[in-house]
């Protein structure tokens, strides 16, 4: 059974100090994506940055959605809703110190949907720790973005070869799960 991941889709990294153009292209799919998995019944779970000063990226990025600023808010069009889980972390991974595996786990989860920013970063991080701790992966390509096509391209790549993820659509998705 699926869940759906979302990472870091924050204020942040769609208009602030790490956004970009790219960024904002995901939101409409995501936003469907996210409605088909709530009808769907398959659990949705905000993965987002909260840093404290002293955490070891602030040394690589400077701050960047600082825990409780406005910057490391949910984009509004993405809102979650009572029934979603909402998770904080503080490095690239949502699975570090989070809770997430025990959640899945708990949820009997063996396969995760990872949408959100950054292809390269972020996203590559979860699906790593998805992967080494025995989850099937999967990507919606219109759902991620990365900081260039370049790097979008790259990193499509190396999550399909390094991880086994299969690279899909949110159409796709949307139609798996509403078809049950
Ligand atoms: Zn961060």
């Amino acid at each position: 059974m699926d869940a759906l991941v979302v990472d870091d889709i924050l204020e942040e990294f769609v208009y602030g100090k790490i956004s970009s153009e790219r960024a904002r292209k995901i939101i409409q799919p995501t936003k469907g994506l996210i409605s088909a998995a709530r009808k769907a019944k398959v659990p949705v779970i905000y993965v987002c940055d909260a840093h404290l000063a002293s955490d070891p990226e602030i040394k690589v990025w400077g701050p960047h959605a600082m825990k409780g600023t406005k910057e490391a808010q949910i984009v509004r069009a993405l809102k979650p809703t009572k029934k979603d889980y909402v998770f904080e972390k503080r490095v690239y991974s949502s699975f570090q110190g989070t809770g997430l595996d025990l959640l899945l786990r708990d949820l009997h989860i063996d396969s995760v949907v990872i949408v959100g920013l950054l292809t390269e970063i972020c996203v590559r991080h979860s699906a790593a720790d998805a992967f080494m701790l025995g989850y099937k992966v999967k990507i919606p390509s219109d759902c991620v973005e990365a900081l260039s096509q370049k790097s979008q391209d790259e990193g499509l790549e190396y999550l399909k070869s390094i991880y086994g993820a299969k690279i899909t659509t949110s159409l796709e998705l949307v139609r798996e799960w509403l078809k049950k």
